[in-house]
This record gives structure tokens, C-alpha cells and sequence, in this order.
């Protein structure tokens, strides 16, 4: 559904992703995990178009999607939940959740698609009203999840959901994660939260300072040693 081919990804002179190629098959949880300033954040904007390329291809459904902006990358179906939620906080919930069925298709269903995020999470739908940034950081993470299914994602870009959140969130996050695959969504997950991020992931890649050092089935990388030792404390 969506692969990445050798990318080379730059801020300005310095390089900091160097031939990654990653590949997301239809209705999988891919997982892109990593320790801090790995290039996890820096991949997962280059797909959505928000940062440019130094090299490399993208492709969504067997289209080259390469050089499209990121907005056209949305109306195909490739929508990123970014980093730190970027939620507008004077707004209310709904209306968060509106903005993110931003095309004249997507305004359309508008009805049918908060139906289905408020039976995702329940406890948006009772705060529908109340403005974003008045939410715990559980609940935000839930509306900026919530916000990018209303823009009818084929392969929806999940960047660090758990971070920031008490351990009973971590755990409801990822069980929502689960929910949305099984809804027949394709996810690619960025994930410091290693642990829990193989339990729900089908692969994974392992990105060390700009490369891929390690990939394979998450059960076998939950299995491997230097998984286990580098990022599961084992
Ligand atoms: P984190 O979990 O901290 O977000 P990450 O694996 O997502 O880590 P990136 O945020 O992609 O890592 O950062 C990769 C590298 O790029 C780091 O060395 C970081 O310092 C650098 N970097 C990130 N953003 C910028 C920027 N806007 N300008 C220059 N360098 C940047």
C-alpha cells in the first residue's frame, strides 16, 4: 500500500536519514521504532510531503506519489497524526474533528465520519463541546487520532501516540491502534514505547541514527537479542 524507496532525507547541509526503504502492506500495523533522534519524526514527515526529499521514491497504491504536496497526498488516503497532537486549542473537539474532513468529498460525510469516531472513542463524543485544550493528554491524543480518521485515511501515519501519557493511557492508545487496523486501515506506527509497540505491530524496522539496522516480523524482533537488550531492557 505504501512503500518508501531508498531515502536520503537533509536539513539544510545536514543529513539525517540515509537509505531508508520501508514497505506497508495493505491492512498491516508497520512500526518504525527507534530511540530518540533516531530520524523516526524526520521519515514520517517526508512521506506526508512536508518535508522535501534529498532521494528516493514514494509509493501509494502502486502510484508514484513523490512529488506531490502534502495536501494531495491527504486526498489520496496518506494522512500523518503528528507528534505533539497540534490540536487548535481555542476550538472545540467537533470542531477539531471537522477541519480534519477538510475536502469537499470528505465535508460531505462529515455526519457519517464523527459517528464513527465518537463510537471509537466515547469520551470525545461527551466532550464534543468543550475546547481541545482544556483535554487531558490522553483525550488529545484521541482527538488528533480522531481528527486524521475524518480524513478517510487508506494508510493513516501515527507519530509517538503514547508519548507523554500515564501507563493506563499507553495501554488504551495502543488498544485504539488495534481497533483502527481491525477497522481495515493500513497503520504505520512511529513508536519510542518499543514494548508495547510489538505487541500490536505485524513488522517492524529498527532506524539507529539515520538507518535501518534491524527488520522482520514483530514476533521476531521481540525475540531478538538485541532488541531485548537495547530497547526492552532485557
Ligand atoms: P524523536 O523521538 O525525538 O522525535 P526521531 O527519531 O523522531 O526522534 P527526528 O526528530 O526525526 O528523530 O530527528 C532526527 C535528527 O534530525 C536528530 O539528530 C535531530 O536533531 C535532527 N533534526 C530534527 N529536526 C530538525 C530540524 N528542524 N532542523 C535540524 N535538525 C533537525
Amino acid at each position: 500500500m505504501l512503500e518508501a524507496v531508498d531515502l536520503e532525507i537533509a536539513y539544510g547541509a545536514v543529513q539525517v536519514v540515509w537509505g531508508v526503504s520501508l514497505r506497508v502492506p495493505e491492512g498491516a500495523v508497520v512500526a518504525l521504532i527507534g530511540s530518540n533522534g533516531a530520524g523516526k519524526t524526520t521519515t514520517l514527515r517526508a512521506l506526508a510531503g512536508v518535508l522535501p526529499l534529498k532521494a528516493g521514491r514514494v509509493r501509494l497504491a502502486g502510484e508514484d506519489i513523490t512529488r506531490l504536496p502534502a495536501h494531495q497526498r491527504v486526498a489520496r488516503g496518506l494522512v500523518l497524526v503528528p507528534e505533539g497532537r497540534q490540536l487548535w486549542p481555542r476550538m472545540t473537539v467537533e470542531e477539531n474533528l471537522i477541519l480534519g474532513a477538510y475536502t469537499p468529498a470528505r465535508r460531505q460525510r462529515v455526519g457519517q465520519h464523527l459517528e464513527r469516531v465518537y463510537a471509537l472513542f466515547p469520551r470525545l463524543k461527551e466532550r464534543r463541546h468543550q475546547l481541545a485544550g482544556t483535554l487531558s493528554g490522553g483525550e488529545q491524543q484521541m482527538c488528533a487520532i480522531g481528527r486524521g480518521l475524518m480524513a478517510e485515511p487508506r494508510v493513516l501515519m501515527l507519530d509517538e501516540p503514547s508519548l507523554g501519557l500515564a501507563p493506563k493511557l499507553v495501554d488504551e492508545i495502543f488498544r485504539f491502534v488495534r481497533e483502527i487496523a481491525a477497522q481495515g486501515v493500513t497503520i504505520l506506527l512511529v513508536e519510542q514505547n518499543v514494548y508495547h509497540t510489538l505487541q500490536v505491530a505485524d513488522y517492524a524496522y529498527v532506524l539507529k541514527t539515520g538507518r535501518l539496522v534491524l527488520e522482520g516480523p514483530a514476533q521476531a524482533l521481540r525475540e531478538n537479542e538485541h532488541v531485548r537488550r537495547a530497547y526492552l531492557g532485557a
